[in-house]
């Protein structure tokens, strides 16, 4: 690491360490810790003083609420903040700068119109606790979008209230669990396809399912017949993603649906990979009992890096009363929050959702219209199946079966010693941010690639042609692919002590 502290350089082309694992301690030296740059007395604004009119706050909370000083808090000056996040910012992989393919997340772009509308004064200022009579726009707004999503997905009703991806599977999941108990017969089984998102068994074993795996059949589908051979009278509902984590379409799941209904059972839809379905197919229509929708992922609400996302739930009628709270309704007074519904699984988060994803997804929906949107899964379709022909050669398909929105590829480059992981490093330095590595779990060294409707197929052909280069340079030089990438701040980064140890304070030099 010699004089990389020095460095204050940002972007793709500076020099970094060839050791492969960063030591802990020291803080990554091409931007410091916002703490480190602080400097005793440094302001960045004038706050007003401390007063609410002419009171203090003190009077006003009580003192045992104010603080005379923010201890550990870095004192910086306003450039310095602008330029540590801008700094930040750079360090990082975005839709917004580069292709992002990374199977089952539909990391398309992210209109910013959305952003526009989510900012209008009388959404972004409306405060959580407004009574429902003064926020009558807002409520409706929700409504609408259910109404929408149900007119996409078949569903007789929908709940906007779900967080994301996952607490849809775990609100659907406890609706699930309820109904069951209330027609007096509970079930602890949940089946599973081998194929699933690592959220699907983990949701199952939240709302206290165990899990049964079924096994795909020869072409990478789910059979009927599977299903049959499993099914009990223990078994509460199978969960399946249509498209499935392979990219192909389930061409069996009306009659799935029909072995889980002739025994009491449901069908849960995991909605994740709702971009192939849009204008073509329903969930309803499949059988589905529940689904439940990414909007950061179809509805081009952003992936917030951990930050707000959104995971409506819609079902058919029978499981309605089960919805979680509070549901919008309308009354002779206009719009209301209902909270008085006794067979709810009740709140699983704060409020109402994060109202301002809600507003993203109801601007695409508007702005897209269902013409729009029909186009939308046809050329996510196109765009799959082109880099998968295009690919072919070097990267041959997992399965004969045409694709959906998303396609997995395999490779033979691990004869020359490189794996599929030192693929998605080389990738990075053409500017590319990696598919999705090793997922599905059935597919060997898989590369699963997405790449949704919003990019050219000029940018296509640059992915292609990415892809085929590494190919060449894993035959002629495969330690090029084992150092990648060459061009970032960062190498490879020890990604298990990063999960297992994770450094979450600044501790102050002693
Ligand atoms: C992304 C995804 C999920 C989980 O959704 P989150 O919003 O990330 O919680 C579930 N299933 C599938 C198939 C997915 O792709």
């Amino acid at each position: 690491m010699a004089g990389a502290g020095k460095i204050r350089r940002i972007g793709m082309a500076s020099v970094q360490s060839h050791k492969n694992q960063p030591d802990p301690n020291v803080p990554h030296p091409l931007v410091p810790l916002i703490f480190e740059e602080s400097v005793p007395g440094r302001r960045g604004i004038d706050l007003a003083p401390r007063e609410f009119g002419s009171r203090p706050a003190a009077d006003l909370i009580g003192p045992q609420l104010c603080r005379d000083s923010l201890p550990g808090m870095p004192e910086v000056s306003e450039p310095q903040v602008l330029r540590h996040f801008l700094r930040l910012s750079q360090l990082n992989f975005a839709q917004a700068l580069q292709f992002y393919p990374l199977g089952s997340c539909t990391m398309k772009y992210n209109p910013v119109l959305n952003d526009e509308c989510a900012g209008l004064p009388g959404f972004a200022a409306l405060h959580p606790h407004t009574p429902a009579h003064l926020a009558q726009g807002a409520l409706e707004l929700i409504a609408e979008l259910e109404r929408a999503l149900m007119e996409i997905s078949g569903m007789d009703a929908v709940s906007l209230h779900p967080a994301a991806g996952a607490q849809g599977e775990l609100s659907g999941l406890l609706i699930i669990r309820a109904w069951h108990q209330q027609r007096g017969h509970p079930r602890h089984k949940v089946i599973i396809p081998d194929t699933a998102h690592g959220t699907n068994p983990a949701s199952s074993a939240l709302a206290g399912f165990d899990v049964i795996v079924a096994r795909s059949g020869k072409k990478g589908l789910l059979e009927a017949a599977e299903i049959r051979r499993l099914m009990s009278d223990d078994v509460a509902a199978l969960m399946v993603t249509n498209p499935s984590t392979l990219g192909i379409f389930e061409t069996e799941i009306r009659e799935i649906a029909d072995v889980l209904h002739e025994h009491g059972a449901m069908l849960y839809l995991d909605g994740a990979n709702f971009n192939a379905l849009l204008g073509v197919a329903k969930p309803g229509d499949m059988g589905a009992d529940v689904v439940q929708f990414n909007l950061h992922k179809t509805f081009s609400t952003p992936h917030g890096g951990g930050g707000p996302g959104a995971g409506p739930i819609g079902v058919k009628q029978h499981l309605e009363p089960f919805l979680p709270l509070p549901r919008v309704a309308k009354g002779p007074q206009g719009w209301y929050l209902d909270t008085n519904r006794p067979h709810s699984i009740g709140k699983l988060r704060s409020f109402y959702g994060n109202f301002g994803m809600l507003v993203r997804a109801y601007a695409y929906i508007l702005a897209l219209g269902a013409d729009g949107l029909e186009q939308v899964s046809r050329r996510a379709i196109l765009a799959a199946n082109y880099v998968r022909e295009r690919l072919r050669e070097h990267y041959p398909s997992a399965t004969d079966e045409p694709v959906m929105h998303e396609c997995v590829l395999t490779h033979e480059l691990e004869k020359k010693g490189v794996t599929t992981l030192d693929i998605a490093k080389r990738l990075l330095d053409f500017g590319i941010h990696p598919p999705t590595i090793y997922f599905p779990l059935v597919v060997h060294g898989a590369l699963m690639i997405e790449p949704t409707e919003t990019e050219s197929r000029q940018h296509l052909d640059e992915f292609v042609a990415a892809m085929e280069q590494i190919h060449a340079e894993a035959l002629e030089d495969p330690q090029l692919l084992k150092d990648a990438p060459h061009t970032l701040a960062l190498k490879r980064i020890d990604e298990a002590m990063a999960a297992r140890h994770p450094i979450l304070r600044w501790q102050p030099k002693k």
